[in-house]
């Protein structure tokens, strides 16, 4: 289940928010409540992905 990243434009107050594959539901600023929101890439979406390619952040003996 992929956990995104998102950042209000109007307050800059950044959330994150479990959306489930192909949906993509009305994202609202959980301070504001505007809908003015850029999604970035969450981490843990990066992690998952590049798990094996990124040995600096992969804990010691893991490959
Ligand atoms: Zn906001």
């Amino acid at each position: 289940m992929p956990i995104f990243e998102y950042q209000c434009d109007s307050c800059k107050q950044e959330f994150e928010k479990l959306v489930f594959a192909g949906d993509e539901p009305d994202i609202t600023c959980p301070e504001c409540k505007s809908r003015d929101v850029t999604k970035k890439m969450s981490a843990a979406s990066f992690m998952g992905k590049s798990m094996g390619t990124c040995a600096a952040d992969a804990p010691k003996g893991f490959s």
